[in-house]
C-alpha cells in the first residue's frame, strides 16, 4: 500500500512549511542575536522542525552567536485521539540546561499538557531563559495554561500526519502535513 492512497488531503505543502520554519527562525534569531542558544527538540515528532530551524538559524548574519541542538523524548499518545495529560520522559536531555538560553521545539500543540509539563520540568533546572516554539498549533481544545512564544502555522482540529508527525509510527517521513483517509484508522 503506497502512502498516496492513505492521504485524504494535503494541509500544508513542504514549501509552506519551509516558509513557516524560516519565519520562526527569523523571530528566534532576532530575539537571541549575539547570544548562545540551545534548541531542545521534543522527539520524535520535532525531529524535522528542530533540524530545519537550526539550519535556517545558522544562515542568519545577525543571529545567535552559537546554536546547540539537543533532544528529549516523551511518550506520545499513539492511537488515542487526544493526550490524557500524563507525560512520561523516555529520554532526557544530554546537555545541562542550567544558565542557558533554551527554546523548546515542539511539532504540534493540542491540549497543551505535553509542552506545559516540559516547560515546568525544564524551568526547575534554572535555564537563563526558556521559550516555547511550536510549528503546528491546534488551539481548539487547550486545557493547560501555557505560553507559546513562537507559533508557525495553525492546523485544523483534526489528527494530522507528516513532517515528523506519525500515526502508529508511520507517515512521519512525509515532507508535507496531511489528513489521512478514515479507513486508515480502522485497519
Ligand atoms: P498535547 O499534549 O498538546 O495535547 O499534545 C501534544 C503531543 O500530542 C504532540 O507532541 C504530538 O505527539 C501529539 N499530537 C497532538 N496532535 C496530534 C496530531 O494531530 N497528529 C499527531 N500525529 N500527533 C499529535
Amino acid at each position: 500500500m503506497s502512502y498516496g492512497e492513505a492521504i485524504e488531503r494535503t494541509l500544508f505543502t513542504s514549501d509552506e512549511i519551509r516558509r513557516a520554519v524560516e519565519r520562526l527562525a527569523a523571530a528566534i534569531g532576532a530575539d537571541f542575536r549575539g547570544q548562545p542558544l540551545l534548541l531542545l527538540g521534543v522527539l520524535k515528532g520535532a525531529l524535522y522542525v528542530t533540524a530545519d530551524l537550526a539550519r535556517s538559524l545558522s544562515l542568519q548574519k545577525d543571529g545567535p552567536s552559537e546554536i546547540r541542538i539537543d533532544y528529549l523524548a516523551v511518550s506520545s499518545y499513539g492511537n488515542a485521539a487526544r493526550s490524557s495529560g500524563e507525560v512520561r520522559i523516555l529520554r532526557d536531555t544530554s546537555e545541562n540546561i542550567t544558565g542557558k538560553n533554551v527554546v523548546i521545539v515542539e511539532d504540534i500543540v493540542d491540549n497543551g499538557h505535553t509542552i506545559a509539563y516540559l516547560a515546568g520540568l525544564l524551568r526547575d533546572r534554572a535555564p537563563r531563559s526558556l521559550r516555547t516554539c511550536v510549528l503546528f498549533d491546534k488551539p481548539y481544545h487547550r486545557q493547560a495554561s501555557v505560553t507559546l512564544d513562537y507559533v508557525g502555522l495553525t492546523a485544523p482540529d483534526a489528527f494530522v500526519v507528516g513532517y515528523g508527525l506519525d500515526y502508529q509510527e508511520r507517515y512521519r517521513n512525509l515532507p508535507f502535513l496531511a489528513l489521512l483517509r478514515s479507513w486508515v484508522f480502522s485497519e
